[in-house]
């Protein structure tokens, strides 16, 4: 799955939103969040952000993998 990292947080430009053919971004209090449950990997997202927040979850940094837990948790994936 894709993960949605800190570049979004205040910038929440949401044009990921409208691209993803699986409509699996949704807003969050500080950041959008990618479900990784049901992104199919399509990439579309990731040409869109225009702050380059978003990476595929086996290339996040290290200091990047908070986000993924972020993101399950905001989707009560254990
Ligand atoms: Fe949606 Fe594709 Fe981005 Fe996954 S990679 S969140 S399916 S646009």
């Amino acid at each position: 799955a894709y993960v949605i990292t800190g570049a979004c947080i205040t910038e929440k430009a949401a044009d990921c939103v409208l691209v993803c053919p699986v409509d699996c971004i949704e807003e969050g209090e500080d950041q959008y969040f990618i479900d990784p449950d049901v992104c199919i990997d399509c990439g579309a997202c990731v040409a869109a952000c225009p702050v380059d927040a978003i990476y595929h979850e086996e290339d996040l940094l290290d200091e990047d993998l908070p986000f993924l837990e972020k993101a399950k948790s905001f989707y009560n994936i254990a």
